[in-house]
């Protein structure tokens, strides 16, 4: 459903991504792990687009995602992503929040947006938190409703960027289970994630990057039995 072959991408002089290539099945969870500046976020972000390829393909639901003539629009109907900072409207509450993009982006009448909004918070698990404002909420709280936010959009694809990184550990814990409940749903995801032992325990797909290249790839086992010195290295420094 993603296909990504030997992306680069440059930030003037500074070559981010250096020739990276991996395959994201529908229906399966890929972990993009590696070391703070390796290129991870670049590598989601060229995904959605939110940044330019400098060369090299990605393909997104058989898009073209790298071309000069994608519909920007239509990609960012496949393809959600949930960021560390949950970027919640402040002056909105949790259901308008969740139905705006569905009622602007996909043209939804209001009134089935609404009920939309009430069946992807009972997926987070926080139906009675509806009509609060965000500030009301705590941060795991406000992470569930931008998750339910980006399920509201009915991707086929949700890119998660250290969805964890800001919270508590105990507030961690709450949106962990909401993403493995995707999961054992069938949703197709690609994480950058700091948790270890959930990406062992949940993905498929292990995807190491190092310096912006892939430098081990494959499934979650590869993380009991490094091959590479890096990736034993990253194994110990975030145990
Ligand atoms: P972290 O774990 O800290 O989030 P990361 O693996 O997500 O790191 P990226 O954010 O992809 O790393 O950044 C990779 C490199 O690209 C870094 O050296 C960063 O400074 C650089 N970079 C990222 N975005 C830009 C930008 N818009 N302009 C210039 N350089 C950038
Ligand atoms: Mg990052």
């Amino acid at each position: 459903i993603v296909s990504v072959r030997d992306l680069r991408k440059s930030f003037g002089a500074l070559e981010v991504l250096r020739g990276i290539s991996f395959d994201v099945p529908r229906g399966t969870v890929t972990a993009l792990l590696g070391r703070s500046g390796s290129g991870k976020s670049t590598a989601l972000r060229c995904i959605n687009r939110l940044e330019g390829v400098s060369s090299g393909e990605i393909f997104v639901c058989d898009r073209a995602v790298h071309s000069p003539d994608l519909n920007v629009r239509k990609l960012r109907l496949d393809v959600s992503m949930v960021f560390q900072s949950y970027n919640l409207f402040p002056h909105l509450t949790v259901e308008e929040n969740i139905c705006l993009a569905p009622v602007v982006a996909r043209k939804i009448p209001r009134r089935q947006a609404r009920e939309l909004a009430a069946e992807v918070l009972a997926r987070v698990g926080l139906s009675e938190k509806i009509h609060d404002y965000p500030e009301q909420l705590s941060g795991g709280q406000q992470q569930r409703v931008a998750i339910a936010r980006s399920l509201a959009m009915e991707p086929k694809v949700i890119l998660f960027d250290e969805v964890t990184s800001a919270l508590d550990p105990e507030l961690t814990g709450e949106v962990l289970r909401v993403i493995e409940r995707l999961a054992e749903a069938g949703m197709t995801m690609i994480m950058v994630t700091h948790e270890m032992r959930f990406a062992r325990n949940l993905s498929d797909q292990i995807v190491f990057m190092h310096q912006g290249e892939v430098c081990e790839a494959g499934p979650a086992s590869i993380l009991d039995r490094p091959q590479t010195p890096q990736l034993q290295q990253f194994i110990s420094s975030e145990l």
